[in-house]
């Protein structure tokens, strides 16, 4: 074998020995941004120049993005005619050639290649046909369903298929030592027949999927030596970009081919923070993060440098040093993810104001659908356009959000939020104040929403403005419900955005996004027309369900690319930046696991790096990626917290980034003053300049009393002006900095009046008051308001109805069952479990509880917590005294009230308050600021006069008590904390405070602008 080391340390421009290569094997090294990409299109267009003919020449990049950057560049330098380009991303290549060979690989060859949400929808078709019992649903099968179909497609790309799957299972199932091991092994089998039943259902329906169309090519080329041949000589050349990116499965594909013609040159990116010598080569074991693989996946997957040694031991390889990109890094340490949001629309603010293009700059978030409401949300606050991109993102534009809204809506009437939403939003827009009192009647007279609209018709309640609005709002659902059943699902989705005005709002709205949102309403409309293609019998309804189920999963649906989006910050998923290049990077969540050493180099000249302290679990650490690139770029980390007061943080963060510039133009200026050029004089004067600018920050930051920002600036101006030059003073008129300010200013301003406005009667009479005119509050609403307080708003205050999950049903059922139980107590030990059996299964039955995995998930959960339960019970040292017993007393003016579950004697004569849950478990640690338990024991002592020295939650399914932590401030801060929420809901302060925990189950997610991009 050739050693590697040598090869490259023999030659001095690798980069040209790569560009000048013939035939042959060649790997070709080198970090990212050092021109690898380029390279490939400049050897095609050599090639081609050279005499062989283009299309026989294929070039494959890893995702849609690369290819279309080499394909744009090969065409631009490719001088001569060519019948076509073999350029393109591994899924289209992979497809186009599989289907023309499809008879030889037995297949039909108008065989569909189908998304994650086709599949998802197919499996949800046949969800009691699907072996799930031992996976928990948990009330979300299509969450469930979008998670397991990703490990399909991960196994594929590893070439592991259902049978092999299942034979490890099973080898590790007998050699599985105890229950949990048992148990893990089992689910994996049922996972391993959930996978055969996948294949089995694609096959049914002729179709495919991404990861099958490369199985299925590697199998051709395995059964076809012939074909094989064929292929591989029809390609003089092929080059792979991006190898780092390839899957074993594609990998396997290379190695076919490479045994007819050995032609290949594939990029490789091989990342440093150092800086190579051109042509030196770089081996071994790395010790840097940005250096570091990723770890392999199991079984481990032999690395692509290595692979290549492998397949061609006598080939060459080349490192490319010298990279073109350089960009300054930053490490930032948030408090929390609203802080990095608010963070870094602050730091784009900046940018922009300092002149930067928004479409070059990008926010790296490691899942858009989950991660990208916070920074669309702090984005939207400072008015930055930003447009986040992936797989959910087309479903968080709010005029899809709107076309689906009206969709479910129509589907059924008493989906509330959808029938919210449709109000509320143009072209009916009705004020909240009426959709308020809109759910008090639906609720009053427990009709859905729509009955509701019609009764309001007659009700002296609204205004006649209001009765306007209903009515338009129900002249358009009656005739779009009607047209809901007798039309195909694309062609009732393409009347229904024309019919309700989605699209021609937007024409005549006059703002720059139009152009990208009627895009969004056409790729809508596209997927209604998809849909309609693969299900030419199903109704508008089947098609509402699967829009609903993909929307929810958050999984990308197949066809088309996203629209472009013109003037705006973009946000997307790290695995997507690769092969893209920005001025600006801001790489989020580098906390805990994430390891994000692919991504490439994709910053020109800012690539910030940021972590939490707390997430949503509580305190985190920097991931081993983040530690490790601080150390070898002996960064320093920046503190940001949260600005409790939004964005209006002013001054002194412009000064802080003025500081840079000037920093920087300093340096710049000084470089030039020890080589003078002409325009040094220039370049100093703008230094200077910045540095004036710096001081007029500076005093404008340190003024006393209350000046207007406008005639403290003129002021400090008048002073500059006497000690500046002409031609600093020219560069001081030229800047945009004193607009900015007062741009600022005026935004605070703006804010203000909005946060007044909001303050407006209009959703007074909706708070939750007493008859005596008090807040009522409980502990629930306490903790909802402090979670976010639009969910409050949308729950409490518009009191929108929602059906009850199945996890609500569960945990009524459960705590009926349970109170049942105590208050008539066995005579007996032996009869407590049967008594308790038998109260749930009565209740079950009652309940209305089916038959499906999910249910009888929780069933079987429950019978064994429940013997577990009884167990416990019978040993208990506690007596419950008093159940469900309730409360009601008072903190400041607010009305406090609640029930507890149980109430527990001591053998010491103490009190144990005891809440049950069904939920997740929480440890002490989590509930160290534990607020229900403190205000239960505040509640006993004030409205029972009973102290509690304890309190606990039961965990019913888990079968564990876990006590809450006490302390002697409890009261004092369950006091402080009511009279906090109290002040916010009485000031109708219902900021949306969106977090990916808390949002991915709100059931408020479709009428949240929080939830928006
Ligand atoms: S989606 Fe998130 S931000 Fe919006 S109301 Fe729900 S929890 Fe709040």
């Amino acid at each position: 074998m050739r050693d590697q080391q040598a090869t490259a340390a023999m030659e001095a421009g690798g980069r040209e020995r790569a560009g000048l290569h013939g035939d042959g094997p060649l790997l070709v090294l080198g970090a990212a941004g050092t021109g690898k990409t380029e390279l490939l299109a400049r050897r095609l267009a050599r090639l081609a120049d050279g005499g062989t003919p283009p299309e026989r020449i294929l070039v494959i990049g890893s995702t849609r993005a690369t290819a279309r950057r080499l394909r744009e560049r090969a065409e631009a330098l490719v001088q001569g005619p060519f019948e076509e380009l073999w350029v393109g991303s591994w899924d289209t290549i992979g497809e186009r050639l599989l289907r023309e060979h499809a008879e030889a690989a037995g297949l039909d060859p108008f065989f569909d290649v189908l998304g994650p949400a086709e599949r998802l929808a197919m499996l949800l078709d046949r969800l009691d046909q699907l072996p799930l019992r031992r996976h928990e649903i948990r009330g979300n099968p299509a969450g469930l369903l979008a998670r397991l179909l990703a490990r399909i497609d991960a196994l594929k790309s590893e070439r592991v298929g259902p049978t092999t799957l299942e034979q490890r299972a099973r080898a590790k199932e007998e050699a599985a030592s105890d229950e949990a091991d048992l148990e893990s092994m089992r689910r994996e089998i049922e996972f391993a027949e959930l996978y055969t039943a996948h294949d089995r259902i694609l096959a049914e329906a002729g179709s495919l999927d991404r990861g099958d169309v490369f199985l299925a090519f590697d199998c051709l080329l395995a059964e076809r030596p012939d074909l094989r041949r064929l292929i591989a000589t029809r390609f003089e050349y092929l080059m792979v970009d991006e190898l780092e990116e390839t899957t074993p499965a594609q990998r396997a594909i290379l190695e076919a081919l490479s045994r007819d013609n050995p032609n290949h040159l594939y990029a490789l990116e091989e990342t440093d923070l150092s800086e190579p010598a051109e042509g030196e080569a770089r081996g071994g074991p790395r010790t840097d993060a940005l250096a570091r693989p990723q770890d392999p996946p199991s079984p481990p997957a032999q690395l692509p440098g290595a692979w290549f040694r492998d397949l061609f031991p006598q080939g060459d390889v080349v490192v490319l040093g010298h990279r073109f990109r350089e960009p300054a890094l930053r490490f930032w340490r948030c408090a929390n993810e609203r802080a990095q949001s608010q963070a870094v629309a602050r730091e784009v603010e900046h940018l922009l104001a300092a002149g930067a293009d928004p479409e070059k700059i990008c926010v790296l978030v490691a899942e858009p659908g989950r991660q990208g409401g916070a920074v669309a949300a702090a984005m939207e606050e400072r008015g930055i356009p930003f447009h986040l991109s992936g797989p959910a993102a087309l479903f968080q534009r709010p005029e899809v959000r709107d076309a689906i809204a009206w969709l479910r809506a129509l589907a059924k009437p008493d989906d509330s939020p959808a029938v919210a939403r449709a109000l509320t939003r143009p072209p009916v827009e009705l004020r909240p104040g009426d959709l308020a009192r809109l759910t008090t009647i639906a609720r009053r007279r427990k009709q859905d929403m729509v009955a509701a609209c019609e009764a309001a018709l007659d009700s002296p309640q609204f205004q006649p403005e209001a009765r306007e609005r209903i009515q338009s709002f129900l002249k358009l659902y009656n005739a779009a419900s009607a047209a809901m059943e007798e039309r195909r699902a694309d062609v009732f989705v393409r009347r229904l955005i024309e019919r309700v005005g989605l699209r021609r709002q937007r024409l005549f709205a006059a703002q720059p996004e139009v152009a990208e949102r009627l895009l969004g309403l056409s790729r809508l409309a596209e997927l209604a027309t998809a849909w309609a293609r693969r299900e030419p019998h199903g109704s508008t309804r089947g098609f509402v369900a699967y829009l609903s189920a993909v929307a929810e999963a958050g999984v990308e649906p197949a066809g088309g690319e996203e629209p472009p989006s013109p003037a705006s910050v973009q946000g997307m998923a790290i695995d997507a930046v690769k092969g893209i290049g920005f001025d600006h990077v801001f790489v989020l969540g580098l906390e805990g696991e994430a390891d994000w050493s692919r991504i490439g180099w994709p910053a020109r000249s800012t690539l910030v790096f940021s972590r939490l302290e707390r997430g949503e679990e509580g305190e985190a650490q920097p991931s081993r990626f983040y530690a490790e690139a601080l150390a070898v770029a002996a960064g320093e980390e920046e503190e940001h917290g949260e600005e409790l007061f939004g964005p209006a943080e002013g001054l002194h963060a412009t000064y802080r980034t003025l500081r840079e510039q000037v920093l920087e133009a300093s340096w710049r200026a000084g470089r030039e003053l020890s080589e003078p050029r002409l325009d040094t004089a220039i370049d100093v004067n703008r230094a200077i300049a910045r540095y004036l600018e710096l001081l007029k920050l500076a005093a404008l930051a340190q003024r006393p009393g209350d000046e207007p920002t406008a005639e403290a600036i003129e002021a400090v101006n008048g002073l500059l002006r006497q000690v500046a030059t002409t031609e600093q003073q020219a560069e001081l008129d030229a800047s945009s900095l004193d607009s900015y300010l007062l741009d600022s200013e005026h935004e605070r301003g703006r804010r203000r009046e909005l946060i007044a406005a909001r303050a407006e009667p209009s959703l007074e009479a909706f708070l939750p008051r007493r008859g005596d005119g008090r807040l009522s509050l409980s502990a629930s609403d306490l903790s909802l308001y402090l979670t976010c307080p639009l969910k409050y708003k949308f729950a409490r205050v518009f009191g929108i109805p929602q059906e009850p999950t199945i996890n609500q049903r569960f945990g009524i059922l459960i705590h009926n069952v349970l109170e049942r139980f105590h208050k008539e107590p066995p005579a007996n030990d032996e009869d407590g479990l049967r008594e308790l059996t038998g109260l749930f299964e009565t209740g079950w039955r009652r309940t209305g509880f089916g038959a499906t995995d999910d249910e009888l998930q929780f069933r079987d959960r429950a019978r064994e917590a429940l013997r577990l339960y009884w167990e416990r019970e019978r040993v208990a040292e506690g007596e419950p005294v008093w159940l469900e017993r309730k409360f009601d007393f008072k903190v400041g003016e607010h009305h406090v009230r609640g029930r507890v579950d149980r109430v527990d004697r001591l053998p010491d004569g103490d009190y144990e308050l005891i809440d049950y849950k069904t939920g997740e478990r929480r440890t002490a640690a989590e509930l160290e600021s534990d607020l229900q338990l403190a205000l239960y024991r505040l509640a006993a002592r004030e409205a029972w006069e009973v102290e509690a020295s304890a309190g606990s939650y039961y965990y019913v399914l888990d079968a564990d008590k876990v006590a809450a932590p006490t302390k002697p401030d409890d009261a004092e801060r369950v006091e402080r904390t009511v009279l906090q929420v109290g002040e916010g809901i009485l000031g109708q302060d219902f900021e949306p405070r969106p977090s990916p925990s808390v949002c991915g189950w709100c059931d408020y997610r479709l009428i949240c602008p929080a939830a928006e991009s």
